[in-house]
């Protein structure tokens, strides 16, 4: 039953002129990051994540939210990619899927060998002052900590802002408008992950769709596009791509 929906789905991406795959938390799970959406685990045991990844919550109280993040985005930066990411990184080097859009800040596809990845959330890849704009990578952050553990900017003293969207903020435009571009493009969305509940990226096959594309959608828990998804599975994300990927 699962292998004959696998094979199905790894017939559709053969027949797609284009696709693009399109990924929240849940492929992450299997590398050790919890899924914030499930209560009382790692990242956000007792904390509420609207709180203190606010932007609000950055300017009002930036040494309560570097404590909160400075070991976690260190943490982060050390997790490894699984074989879910690895086998997106493998359709986009077979030319089965164009890249992918991601809600996770991880890094994880890159790290995977995927090359066109979205990153609609940011990334901890780097930061920046949010007073001139200076960027830092990633590397260097720990060297621009005060006393107080508050990351200072050398060039004007501002703050510095992990480049990742807190709630209240604008998404990054580039990359909303190159999800856009994709998602109406692909002939097949491939989402993987993701509850499809947060906006805008709830929207983005909403759009496949109504350019008569198709959807996949490989997710433990329902998700709004249940109904409308040629291809459904909801067993282990990694577990599920591989039986894609041995079809191909
Ligand atoms: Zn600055």
């Amino acid at each position: 039953m699962a292998g004959q929906v696998a094979e199905q789905l790894a017939g559709l991406l053969q027949q797609a002129g284009s696709a693009v795959a399109l990924t929240g938390a849940g492929i992450s799970v299997p590398s050790g990051i919890p899924d914030f959406r499930s209560p009382g685990t790692g990242l956000w045991e007792k904390v509420d994540p609207m709180e203190v990844a606010s932007i609000d919550s950055f300017r009002r109280d930036p040494v309560r939210f570097w404590s909160f993040y400075r070991p976690r985005f260190h943490a982060l930066a050390e997790v490894e990619p699984n074989p879910a990411h690895a086998a997106l990184a493998e359709l986009e080097r077979r030319g089965l899927i164009e890249g992918v859009i991601t809600q996770n800040i991880d890094l994880l596809h890159t790290k995977a060998g995927s090359r066109e990845v979205v990153e609609v959330h940011g990334s901890i890849a780097s930061a920046s002052c949010v007073e001139c704009g200076a960027g830092y990578p990633h590397a260097e952050l720990e060297s621009i900590f005060d006393s107080r553990g508050v990351a200072v900017c050398t060039a004007c003293e501002g703050p510095v802002k992990p480049d990742v969207v807190l709630f209240g903020e604008m998404l990054p435009p580039a990359a909303l408008a190159r999800a856009v571009e994709l998602a109406e493009r692909a002939e097949l969305m491939l989402c993987v992950g993701s509850s499809l509940e947060v906006h805008p990226v709830a929207g983005l096959p909403r759009l496949t769709l109504e350019r008569g594309g198709s959807l996949a959608v490989i997710t433990q828990g329902s998700t709004p596009y249940d109904s409308a998804a040629a291809v459904r599975m909801n067993g282990d994300v990694a577990a599920d791509l591989e039986a894609v990927l041995s079809f191909l």
